[in-house]
């Protein structure tokens, strides 16, 4: 059976795209970061250990991101930021808990170096109804001073998936959540078509972003990192 395409990213640092395990792999060995971690010596940040995470979305992994995090943050910093970029839309619960969904719950105050060994993998649930599942696992860990002020730095994330329009083929900017669930459809829509399209019975169509909680209760982007 042929293999289905991985997603590709691009390295924040150098710009070159590759596969998620790609950058595991490059960021550790990037000139560039290499360049970025040690001017960041130099600045005023509190030196401590430096998480490399891998985050992805536990249903099929083509949504992911590299992030840098402080040892000193919490998990509720990191909740924060899977809300900011990929999850929110109602303000559902969250937790975070080692094993799954039966595995034990980790309180959201307990801090990244307390949490995070190499290899540890968290398991992160947005919204017990229509439930986003986000797998977090830890890649790496350095000693240094953080490349920004935040608690996190992105490093990568996937690219925006590709989608067509299913009615005439140009790039869609849209998703019908009517087509999607009812008739078996992608749903995807350009903008000119999105404007008439029929189908109303689950709102107008949502925007199409690069977040795995599209088409997921009243989701609707940006999936923007906050900082
Ligand atoms: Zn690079
Ligand atoms: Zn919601
Ligand atoms: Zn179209
Ligand atoms: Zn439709």
């Amino acid at each position: 059976m042929a293999r289905r395409k991985q997603s590709r990213g691009k390295c924040a640092f150098c710009g070159r795209e590759m596969t998620r395990g790609g950058l595991t792999k490059h960021l550790a060995a990037c000139s560039q970061r290499q360049k970025a971690t040690s001017a960041a010596e130099h600045g005023s940040g509190k030196a401590q250990a430096l998480h490399h995470l891998q985050v992805r979305d536990a249903w099929a992994g083509d949504f992911w991101l590299h992030l840098e995090m402080n040892g000193l943050a919490t998990l509720t910093d990191l909740d924060r930021y899977l809300r900011a970029i990929w999850l929110e839309c109602c303000g559902h619960l969250s937790q975070f808990s080692i094993g799954g969904w039966s595995g034990a719950e980790i309180p959201k105050e307990s801090q990244i170096q307390q949490v995070f060994r190499p290899g540890v993998e968290l398991t992160h649930i947005y919204d017990f109804g229509t439930s986003s599942e986000t797998l977090i696992k830890a890649v790496g860990v350095r000693q240094g001073k953080p490349l920004t002020p935040h608690p996190i730095a992105l490093m990568a994330r996937n690219d925006p998936p590709e989608a067509y329009c299913i009615e005439c083929g140009e790039p869609a900017l849209w998703l019908c959540l009517e087509c999607l669930y009812e008739r078996n459809e992608s749903g995807t829509l350009c903008d000119q078509r999105a404007k008439d399209h029929p189908h109303d019975d689950y709102g107008e169509p949502m925007p199409l972003v690069n977040s795995p909680r599209v088409g997921m209760c009243g989701y609707c982007g940006p999936a923007e990192p906050p900082y």
